[in-house]
């Protein structure tokens, strides 16, 4: 072995001894509550498919359509040649649907936030950012260059001192609108007051609400009637969306400018138009969508009224995401290999991603889940918390 791999074999039996070593598992079916794991069917909660919409097999139809019309690849990027009719459709739906004056659609969610924040902010400036963002918000604030704020979680006062000392040229705000490991959401018409008070821009990372939240799942602006040209949102399309990709969208000027400048937009090949073909029905189904999300609810409800944790901590969500915060990571692990054992997939979610000693399960519940399934889970974790 060379000094190189020896280093790294020590460090990933550090990572084992501390149960943080992260193991995939190859499914073998569309993503849906029943899965084929690893050859054996599981009852999953796992996936951020809110909606159900992932494994439709009318969308995969409209998918197929999009493949015969434009082929499977885009060729380049948007600025060069990638740029097809779906996308543009795509672009000005979304625009329409969340209320903004234009989208742009980049690749995936994680080179939304790399490419908008760098664009929105610089040296020079500042970024204030919740203790609990999404780690691509973290990533796109360091590449930025700006000076770099955290604030508590939803700490609206400390993030009001923060903002009136700053002497930074241009300030932006950055959120998850719903956080993703805890599922609570963030207080976004206060936070637009004070990005409004200290001239500060608003980026909202809309991950886990659009599609869900506001009228016809417009998202959290359209939730809480939000409007104001300081406020930029990235809402993601593989999420509640079904697919994959993600969009940019605020005023003419802003999403020009993000166009303009950011650099993972630029310089990364654009999505397959068969995607964004899919996910114009996939916004039809959304906009018509109240039943499934009143079926969410309903799922959501259920849980949360059956199971009555004593030594663990069911967070205060009222979203899809419904964490069981557990405490210890080898506890946790070991929650989650018993529910396995059962034919039970809940991803067990320690450090890095969520505080030192507050490891959990992160249970995610889905329009598609039915009574009997959340019955299930319910019955598996009352009996392994005694
Ligand atoms: C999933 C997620 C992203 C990244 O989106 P992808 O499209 O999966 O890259 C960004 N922000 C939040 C809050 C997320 O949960």
């Amino acid at each position: 072995m060379t000094d190189f791999s020896a280093e790294f074999s020590n460090e990933l039996a550090a990572l084992d001894a501390q149960a943080l070593r992260r193991r995939r598992r190859v499914v073998d079916s569309p993503c849906a509550p029943e899965l084929v794991v690893d050859g054996r069917p599981m009852l999953a909660f796992c996936s951020n498919d809110y909606l159900g919409l992932a494994g439709d097999p009318a969308l995969a139809a409209v998918a197929q359509e999009g493949a015969r019309r434009y082929g499977l690849g885009s060729g380049a990027s948007p600025l060069v040649c990638g740029h097809m009719t779906p996308h543009a459709a795509l672009e000005k739906r979304l625009a329409d649907f969340t209320g903004f004056e234009r989208a742009l659609l980049f690749s995936t969610g994680y080179l939304a936030n790399l490419g908008a924040v760098p664009a929105l902010v610089g040296r020079g400036d500042a970024i204030f950012s919740d203790r609990l963002n999404h780690a691509s918000l973290i990533d796109a604030a360091r590449l930025s260059r700006a000076e770099l704020n955290v604030y508590p979680h939803c700490g609206l006062s400390a993030l009001a001192a923060a903002l009136a000392a700053s002497r930074a040229k241009r300030k932006l705000i950055v959120t998850d609108a719903v956080f993703s490991m805890d599922g609570d959401v963030a207080p976004l018409p206060e936070l637009l007051a004070l990005a409004e008070r200290h001239k500060a821009w608003l980026l909202v990372d809309d991950a886990h609400g659009f599609g869900l939240l506001g009228p016809q799942g417009r998202g959290s602006a359209a939730h809480f009637g939000l409007e104001s040209p300081r406020l930029v949102v990235m809402g993601t399309l593989g999420k509640a969306a079904g697919g994959a990709g993600a969009f940019v969208a605020g005023t003419d000027e802003a999403v020009e400018w993000i166009l303009q400048k950011a650099r993972t937009y630029i310089f990364s090949t654009a999505e397959p138009a068969l995607i964004a073909h899919a996910l114009l029905t996939a916004l039809d189904l959304i906009e018509q969508g109240d039943e499934r999300r009143a079926a969410l609810a309903a799922r959501i409800a259920q849980l949360r009224g059956s199971f009555k944790p004593k030594r663990w901590t069911l967070l205060p969500s009222e979203t899809a995401i419904q964490p069981l915060v557990i405490g210890g990571n080898a506890e946790t692990m070991d929650v989650a290999a018993k529910l396995y054992e059962r034919g039970l997939w809940v991803p067990g979610i320690r450090p890095p991603t969520v505080p030192a000693g507050s490891a959990r399960l992160r249970i995610t519940l889905s329009a598609a889940h039915t009574e009997e399934q959340v019955g299930r889970l319910v019955k598996a974790l009352t009996g392994l918390e005694r």
